[in-house]
């Protein structure tokens, strides 16, 4: 109920503070401090962010709970503590992570990520669902954009945490992130509502990639421009703007975006030599059953007349084979 729901957001808040005193506090956040500042990050946007460190200790943040009279069984509850089975002894969750504090989009902080400062895994891990936080209702960092993707009518779509982040540090602020997992209708309405193009620009990894195909089947229903950006060289967002910075990021990663459709004729070549005429074909074929998908006609002929120019294939038999298609499906 109501109360609930102010206790923890009073609880969240208190302990966001904690943490990031103790990231700035020299003799117990040294370790999570110097981790951020080797990967680029500044003091600046650790106090924008309000990232925190947890210390690498079982009562730290028990203790300081304890002393600040909070309900410590809720805390358990919401996923900040953990009990031990023998004792039932309450103790630190989270320890020796870079905290990242996951604020809702009225800017109140609803859920926690902590950072193993390793590459050991999980690399992650978070606060569970709760009364106040529902994970696929949520964007990162969207009260910190909104106003910039009003201003821009657009808004960049990343994987993760640190990309937001690092962007704003270099002066992009029109960016949320949607926390690695799959984008659900919800985050997808509440991007549509406030920009008019989303360019999506997740790892480009594999993983990544496929990602955002499916990120943009999902956002592709309503009248926007989705654009998928690629960053190269497999590198993360994150590190792409520390070697290059924003400007470079802007003009040659998010300015060479590109539509859903042109984006996927492109990476459908990978691998093929389309001097060869058996791949050719089916290059060709893979991308008619591409163009198949989208539901307006004229998006259809723009792309059946863009395949028809590059590989001198009439546009009659282009549109034949894809009837083909659409009888098979039926
Ligand atoms: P880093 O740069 O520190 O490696 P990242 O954000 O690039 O972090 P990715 O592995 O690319 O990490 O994951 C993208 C996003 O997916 C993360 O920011 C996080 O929101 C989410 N994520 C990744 N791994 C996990 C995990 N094990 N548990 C929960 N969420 C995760
Ligand atoms: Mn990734
Ligand atoms: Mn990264
Ligand atoms: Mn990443």
């Amino acid at each position: 109920d109501k109360n609930d729901r102010e206790s923890l957001y009073f609880a969240f808040d208190l302990i966001s503070q904690f943490y990031h005193y103790l990231i700035k506090n020299e003799k117990f956040g040294n370790l999570g401090l110097t981790y951020l500042l080797n990967r680029g990050f500044t003091k600046e946007i650790i106090q924008k962010f309000n990232i925190g460190y947890a210390v690498d200790s079982w009562d730290t943040l028990t203790h300081f709970l304890q002393r600040r009279k909070i309900d410590l069984a809720l805390m358990e509850k919401v996923g900040i503590l953990s009990k031990r089975q023998f004792d039932h002894k309450y103790f630190d969750r989270f320890r020796n992570r870079i905290m990242f504090p996951i604020a809702n989009h009225r800017g109140k902080v609803v859920s926690f990520a902590g950072r193993v400062l390793t590459d050991e895994k999980p690399k992650y891990i978070n606060t569970p669902e709760s009364e106040i936080f529902h994970k696929g209702n949520l964007l990162f960092g969207f009260h910190l954009a909104r106003q910039e993707i009003k201003r821009t009518n657009q808004v960049i779509l990343f994987e993760g945490y640190l990309d937001v982040i690092k962007a704003h540090q270099c002066g992009v602020t029109n960016c949320v992130a949607s926390m690695g997992t799959s984008l659900t209708e919800t985050q997808a309405s509440l991007l549509t509502r406030h920009a008019e193009t989303i360019i999506i620009c997740y790892d480009s990894d594999d993983a990544g990639i496929e990602a955002s195909f499916r990120a943009a089947a999902i956002l592709g229903k309503e009248q926007h421009i989705i654009k998928i950006a690629k960053v190269p060289n497999g590198l993360d967002p994150d590190d792409y703007m520390t070697k290059f910075g924003g400007e470079k990021f802007s003009s040659d990663v998010i300015g060479a975006s590109q539509t859903v459709m042109s984006f996927k004729m492109n990476y459908f070549r990978r691998g093929r030599d389309l001097n060869d005429e058996g791949d050719r074909m089916r290059y060709v074929e893979e991308v008619i059953k591409e163009i198949a998908t989208l539901t307006k006609a004229v998006e259809r002929d723009h792309y059946l007349r863009m395949l028809s120019d590059e590989f001198s294939i009439s546009l009659d038999a282009l549109k034949h084979q894809q009837y083909q298609i659409y009888r098979q499906r039926q």
